[in-house]
């Protein structure tokens, strides 16, 4: 079984022998945040970030010369990243093999945030069963200038939505504007079922209330809406890891919350790089017992 492995007291904190160069360097500037304090977080909250990261292909922000400043998307092993960062290779759709990265320990983070890594991006399934999504992730992406607390009313109601379809789910603030409400599965389905279970989902609610929410990519329909980014949940999509420091101004954390916590919180950067203790602590607290583990299958719709 995959659910329930996370563990309920205090995990251990784990060392590493990657060395951290330029610790000094300010990749925050504006923030006063260094490349040291990254990594010290990182290496912090590696017990409440691995449940999450390890043995999944995941996508890295990195951004060698601080925040802001020529940062990219990392999809591939380019073979650059030494001995504790893995690859599986995967299938593409025009056939080819692509090697993908994959993260499985603190070693592995360090030698990623030593090669200027920020953000950790994790598909929805693991390594071990890549075609088979043990996680869903609904993004809800607000029109500029939409409340926030629109948005957490749109979170509450997937919540509700989902949960007369059977489905437990949890709000994870991004870190940047938004909530990612996320359903974790058993993984038996495939990512074209997937897929599918989350457009018809979005659409749904599009549908039914087209004022608040449209289930379409483009800009032009947002106007004053939230688009529910159903999009995450296909073969190859990625969406931003549990306890990962966000690549913005102040150095958003991307938090996992519980959904009674959730009414009372003032925005989706509530948590900072600087708040590892509170979240190593949180993470094994009451209003996160339980967070993103369910034995579910997708319903029927
Ligand atoms: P916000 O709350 O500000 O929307 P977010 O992390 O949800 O923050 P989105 O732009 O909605 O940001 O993107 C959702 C997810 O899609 C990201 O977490 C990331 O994993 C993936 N993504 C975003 N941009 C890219 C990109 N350029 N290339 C590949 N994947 C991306
Ligand atoms: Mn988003
Ligand atoms: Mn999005």
């Amino acid at each position: 079984q995959v659910v329930a492995e996370k563990p309920v007291a205090a995990p251990a904190p784990l060392e590493s022998r990657v060395a951290i160069s330029s610790r000094e360097r300010v990749i925050f500037p504006g923030d006063g945040l260094t490349k040291g304090d990254l990594a010290d977080y990182y290496l912090a909250v590696a017990p409440i970030l691995l449940p999450w990261l390890a043995g999944r292909p995941v996508s890295l922000v990195r951004c060698p010369q601080g925040r802001g400043r020529a940062c990219f998307f990392q999809k591939h092993d380019a073979g650059s990243f030494g001995e504790h960062v893995h690859h599986v290779d995967v299938r593409e759709k025009d056939g080819s093999i692509e090697p993908y990265l994959h993260v499985d320990d603190a070693d592995g983070i360090m030698a990623c945030v030593q090669m200027g890594t920020i953000e950790f991006h994790g598909w929805g399934s693991l390594v071990a069963d890549i075609e088979k999504p043990d996680r869903l992730v609904f993004d809800l992406d607000p029109d500029e200038g939409l409340d926030w607390a629109d948005v957490r009313k749109a979170a509450a109601d997937l919540k509700e939505r989902l949960a007369e379809l059977g489905l437990t789910s949890w709000p994870m603030l991004s870190g940047g504007k938004g909530v990612h409400v996320v359903v974790p599965l058993a993984p038996k389905a495939e990512w074209p079922e997937a897929k599918s279970f989350c457009e018809r989902f979005a659409r749904a609610l599009a549908e039914a209330e087209p004022d608040r929410f449209t289930a379409n990519l483009k800009k032009v329909h947002r106007k004053g809406r939230i688009f529910i980014d159903y999009l995450r949940n296909q073969r190859g999509s990625t969406a931003v890891l549990p306890y990962v420091v966000r690549a913005r101004e102040g150095a958003p954390v991307a938090a996992p919350v519980g959904w009674s916590e959730l009414r009372d919180i003032d925005g989706p950067g509530h948590f900072t790089l600087r708040d590892r203790a509170a979240l190593i602590e949180r993470a094994t607290g009451r209003a996160l017992a339980g967070w993103g583990l369910a034995d579910q299958t997708l319903p029927e719709i």
